[in-house]
């Protein structure tokens, strides 16, 4: 079994990152090794959007918070150019959405953790909105480049945890009272396609079989030896990868690459610090 610190909590990232590279999984979160800067001229680029969108994520949190867009627009205008774009799309989305998606209680940035056999999860959310009627709808702000396919996003492990967590561990938001798999809509929202946002709806089908699909998954990282967590066969995902020089890939430069998948690449090697904030126990 390999020797995650007894603190460990997996997190979309964290799982995401054993199915994308197990290999990663193990350099991250076994080995510990610090998140290096990735060798190349790509890095600036990769460093420029990841701290656009932190930036964006923060705007959205003060935004969900009741700060005015007075307040906020100046500060973003002197940031740069894409975020000023990103920040006007919002703005126009929560004006046009407000009357439904974002009508009732919200939650922003907030951290739900629960126990799944021996391990824990946690999912942090953008924003949740409870609505009066009782349905919850969990958004997701998305910067990439290129909108996923549909495919794409429900098959991403945040589609399958976020609805779940909810559901497991969203009675510490409601007094007790359990909130029903077919109430949960999960929605990301794209900053280059701000018009038509990814809609999910959950049941409890869809709640069982992730149940299932988290447990598997957890017993197959902790089964493992650490000879077992292999470097991916899609090298692709090692252009963008911090961890390159620790796995004597080759480089590959990224006119080689199809652009239209360069921006989930991007994604996909997000730091394992992006989502980690205090968090609600259950
Ligand atoms: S460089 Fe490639 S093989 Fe190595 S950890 Fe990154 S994705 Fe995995």
């Amino acid at each position: 079994m390999p020797k995650l610190p007894p603190d460990f909590i997996f997190s979309q990232a964290s799982l995401q990152d054993f199915l994308t590279c197990p290999r990663r999984f193990y350099l991250r979160y076994l080995r510990r090794l610090a998140w290096p800067s990735a060798a190349g001229g790509e890095s600036f680029e990769w460093e420029q959007h990841l701290s656009l969108a932190q930036d964006f994520h923060r705007l959205a949190q003060q935004k969900a918070l009741g700060i005015s867009d007075e307040t906020l627009e100046p500060l973003v205008q002197k940031r740069s150019t894409e975020l000023f774009e990103w920040w006007t799309h919002l703005c126009h989305y929560w004006q046009n959405a407000a009357r439904d998606v974002l009508l009732g209680r919200r939650y922003a940035e907030l951290t739900l953790t629960a126990s799944l056999t021996n391990a824990r999860l946690l999912a942090k959310y953008d924003l949740l909105v409870a609505h009066p009627d009782g349905r919850w709808s969990i958004i997701d702000w998305k910067t990439n480049r290129r909108r996923p396919a549909a495919s794409e996003l429900q098959n991403l492990v945040q589609s399958r945890l976020y609805p779940y967590l909810l559901v497991r561990a969203g009675t510490s938001l409601t007094g007790g009272q359990a909130i029903e798999p077919e109430n949960v809509t999960m929605l990301y929202w794209f900053t280059h396609d701000p018009t038509f946002p990814e809609i999910i709806p959950y049941s409890r089908e869809q709640y069982q079989a992730d149940e299932d699909f988290l447990l598997r998954l957890i017993e197959e990282i902790l089964g493992r030896q650490e000879a077992d967590f292999v470097l991916t066969t899609d090298e692709r995902h090692c252009a963008y990868c911090p961890y390159r020089t620790y796995c004597d890939r080759p480089f590959l430069p990224l006119s080689e690459l199809n652009p239209e998948e360069n921006a989930e690449l991007l994604e996909l090697s997000l730091p394992p610090d992006w989502e980690q904030i205090g968090e609600i126990e259950y």
